[in-house]
């Protein structure tokens, strides 16, 4: 059996595969295995941001699990408190706590905002305001947080105590808003639900009206953080900062790895014994991710991402004089969305047989996230390819 029959016959049939096997990436490039190459716009979905194989990640993870991979959180570790005093102080969080992945990191903001107004006495704030279309992950609680039914299909009874409203609209918000809702989680540009910016006039009044509240806010940056929309973290783009925030896709560029970040007032919610997981800010990842953050987080990293992004979308848009079919160019730094107004799988399958990676979300969207480290001339083949597609 080859690798395809074996994983059909092997593996859950939970994926919705693309029939191609890869066995090898350096920067934007992947190669399958008959040899052919493929520039990837996609990164393991916002994932290897440095791209792949990069050299200086490598050698920190050979490194690394040369030296120390794992001694439990019951042990104090460098690369996870280096991890930890790297993100706090370049951001509005004083705590950090290491996950596996951005559901876990979900997870325990869901715990933390319940727990918190728990132990202050208000047993009675337990909901969560989320969004329509909002993606929070794929265990119980996250995906009872999550704004889209086809995720939960079949997985009833659903944790309780989530309110879905929808996004970009203060006066539903408004209207949900008592006093058992302890938090309003969401994402500042949701990704998988179609790449939709919040509004800033909406973001700031979600904010003040938290504050007004008394309750917590929770960015899910899972998808935006670390670099992908041209700012460490996408909420620097509003001037609005959460109470608690969530990171994971590219925090260690494809080693599997999850942060919740929160204020010291939040944090309060979680004592000795509150959360705790096995693998959570593990040497090996948490060095990998202290590489990561060197690089992406130096200002001129940060601003060739924004200066990229505006080349990007201003290119995608230049398409939209000839093509009637896009409807609207959108995003921020480079996570971009293209909407058009037939099967975006389509053009999907077809960029692939030119040879590039991009992923089509919500049955309509183009979804572009390509490695951070992409050029401007890898940008121009692409969009030659979607010039010649869409005609
Ligand atoms: C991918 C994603 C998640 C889930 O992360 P997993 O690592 O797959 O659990 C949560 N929130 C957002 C915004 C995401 O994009």
């Amino acid at each position: 059996m080859n690798t395809k029959e074996k994983t059909d016959k092997y593996v859950f049939n939970t994926y919705g595969r693309i029939q191609k096997v890869f066995v090898k990436g350096q920067g934007a490039t992947l190669w399958d295995e008959e040899g052919n190459t493929y520039t990837d716009f996609l990164a393991g979905i916002a994932v290897c941001s440095l791209g792949h194989s990069h050299p200086e990640v490598a050698k920190t993870v050979a490194e690394q699990a040369a030296t120390l991979t794992h001694v439990s959180n019951l042990y104090y570790t460098a690369p996870q408190a280096d991890l930890a005093e790297k993100l706090v102080t370049s951001s509005f969080a004083d705590r950090a706590f290491f996950a596996n992945s951005g559901a876990e990191a979900n997870e325990a903001a869901i715990k933390l905002a319940r727990r918190y107004f728990n132990k202050k006495g208000q047993p009675d704030r337990v909901k969560i305001i989320s969004m329509s279309r909002s993606f929070h992950g794929r265990t119980m609680a996250t995906l009872s947080a999550t704004g889209q039914d086809k995720i939960k299909d079949g997985f009833a009874p659903l944790v309780d105590g989530f309110i879905h409203i929808p996004f970009n609209d203060i006066d539903a918000l408004k209207a949900n808003m008592d006093h058992t809702v302890c938090a309003v989680m969401m994402e500042p540009i949701q990704g998988e639900g179609g790449v939709v910016p919040a509004d800033p006039e909406y973001i700031k009044a979600v904010r003040a009206l938290c504050d007004r509240e008394g309750i917590l806010l929770i960015f899910d940056e899972v998808q935006t953080g670390m670099g992908r929309c041209g700012r460490l973290f996408a909420h620097e783009i509003y001037g609005v900062t959460p109470d608690i925030m969530t990171l994971a896709k590219a925090l260690a560029n494809g080693l599997p790895m999850g942060a919740m970040l929160a204020t010291q007032e939040a944090a309060t919610g979680f004592a000795l014994g509150s959360h705790a997981t096995t693998f959570g800010g593990t040497p090996l990842v948490a060095a990998a991710a202290l590489t990561v953050f060197s690089i992406i987080s130096q200002p001129a990293f940060l601003q060739d991402v924004v200066e990229k992004g505006q080349y990007f979308k201003k290119q995608l848009s230049s398409l939209q004089a000839t093509h009637p079919h896009i409807k609207a160019v959108r995003g921020e730094g480079l996570l971009v969305g293209m909407e058009i107004d037939g099967e975006a799988g389509k053009i999907v399958e077809e960029c692939l047989k030119k040879g590039f990676i991009i992923n089509a979300i919500q049955g309509n969207i183009l979804r572009f996230a390509p490695p951070l480290i992409i050029s401007h001339e890898e940008i121009d083949a692409l969009v030659a390819v979607l010039d010649s597609l869409l005609a």
